[in-house]
């Protein structure tokens, strides 16, 4: 009815919700010079083998330092970002960043094996992706493999009948693709077939509960499962208990990421992590603390 049209239209407005939305308003106009500005910064998130906790590679995870309100997060303002069409311009950014760190980590003798990156639906699905991902990849001149793409089940969905030629490009110029928050999208599973498609990431959703939640712990199994016999590798997200480890190590779950292993962190420390592991003679690091 319309009077309870009217109330919940009044209702709508908490004062709560107006100042949720004057700070999107504004966070908006300052994302537009944010990329000008030099306000963004990557973080690096290592992830290791459960099989000798040895440092695989790392996730590049963004930060917006605005200048009056501080960190924010991704959640945030990646939305935003592609709501003003400038996640193309932010995520060729964070490439070319990550490519310009892995070929100083290269020159210098501390071969990173992989950097993962995240790539928006509207970038990943846009015509001109692959030939930019091969330019800068090139103009950096590190090998193809060093680079990894994160997507999503939906950036999947929104490729459409371009998913194959996208996915055979990227496997002929040898970037892997892993497939991020695995079994929180809603699409068909045929995608696991496409040869550039190599790791799952499985949700930290499904990892939280492990290993009490008998649901969650038939889900995570399953998953690792059905990737092991398609060939895929799995990275678990969220690790922040030794039970957690444990659990995923014993279903044959190869490589782990999360704060039990390490936070994000700067450039600088990951590259003191790699060069720590790269001394001949010298035991591997140890992520993980010793149970
Ligand atoms: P994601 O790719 O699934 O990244 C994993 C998120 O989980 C990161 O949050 C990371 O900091 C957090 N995380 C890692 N380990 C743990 C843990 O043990 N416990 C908990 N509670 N959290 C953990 P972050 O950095 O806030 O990123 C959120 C999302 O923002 C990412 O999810 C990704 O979808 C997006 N994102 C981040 N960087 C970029 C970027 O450069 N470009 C694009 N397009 N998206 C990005
Ligand atoms: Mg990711
Ligand atoms: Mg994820
Ligand atoms: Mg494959």
């Amino acid at each position: 009815s319309a009077k309870q049209e009217e109330r919940n239209t009044y209702r709508f407005y908490t004062p709560r919700m107006r100042a949720d939305a004057n700070r999107r308003l504004l966070l908006l106009t300052d994302l537009r010079r944010a990329l000008e500005e030099n306000q963004f910064q990557l973080l690096y998130q290592p992830s290791i083998a459960f099989e000798n906790n040895e440092l695989l590679g790392a996730e590049a995870l963004l930060r917006w330092h605005h200048p009056e309100r501080g960190y924010i997060m991704p959640s945030e303002f990646v939305p935003m970002a592609e709501t003003l069409g400038l996640i193309r311009h932010i995520d060729e950014w964070v490439l070319d960043r990550v490519c310009r760190q892995v070929s100083q980590w290269n020159s210098e003798g501390v071969k990173i094996p992989r950097v993962a990156v995240n790539i928006s639906a509207g970038w990943f699905s846009h015509p001109d992706f692959v030939q930019q991902l091969t330019s800068t990849i090139e103009r950096n001149g590190i090998e193809a493999h060093q680079i990894m793409l994160e997507i999503t089940e939906s950036t999947i969905l929104q490729l459409g009948d371009a998913t194959r030629q996208t996915m055979s490009s990227l496997h002929e110029l040898g970037v892997a693709i892993a497939i991020d928050d695995f079994g929180t999208g809603y699409s068909s599973l045929a995608y696991l077939k496409l040869p550039a498609v190599a790791y799952l990431k499985v949700d930290r959703s499904f990892v939280d509960g492990l290993p009490e939640s008998a649901e969650d712990a038939s889900i995570v199994q399953a998953m690792v499962a059905m990737a092991r016999s398609l060939g895929l590798a799995v990275i678990a997200e969220g690790v922040e208990t030794e039970a957690q480890h444990e659990f995923l190590r014993g279903v044959g779950c190869e490589e782990g990421q999360g704060y039990l292993y390490s936070r994000p962190i700067e450039a600088k420390n990951l590259g003191e992590l790699l060069r720590q592991e790269a001394k001949p003679g010298v035991a591997r690091l140890s992520l993980v603390p010793p149970s």
